[in-house]
């Protein structure tokens, strides 16, 4: 299943790919914040932000 991860606080894309991961280990990979706008980010808040990307 395709997976878009998008920072809530400033719609950067942290992630896209076609490998399910679990916000967990999303949030591992990208060292706990965004890379963008530096905004700490919690498994709670990264759960909604996950969404599937259209066909
Ligand atoms: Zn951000």
């Amino acid at each position: 299943m395709p997976l878009e991860v998008v920072c809530g606080s400033c719609d950067q894309v942290l992630y896209k790919g076609s490998d399910f991961k679990s916000p967990r280990e999303v949030l591992k990979m990208l060292g706990g914040r965004c890379n963008k706008c530096g905004e700490a980010l919690s498994t709670s808040e990264f759960s909604i932000d996950i969404t599937s990307t259209r066909p």
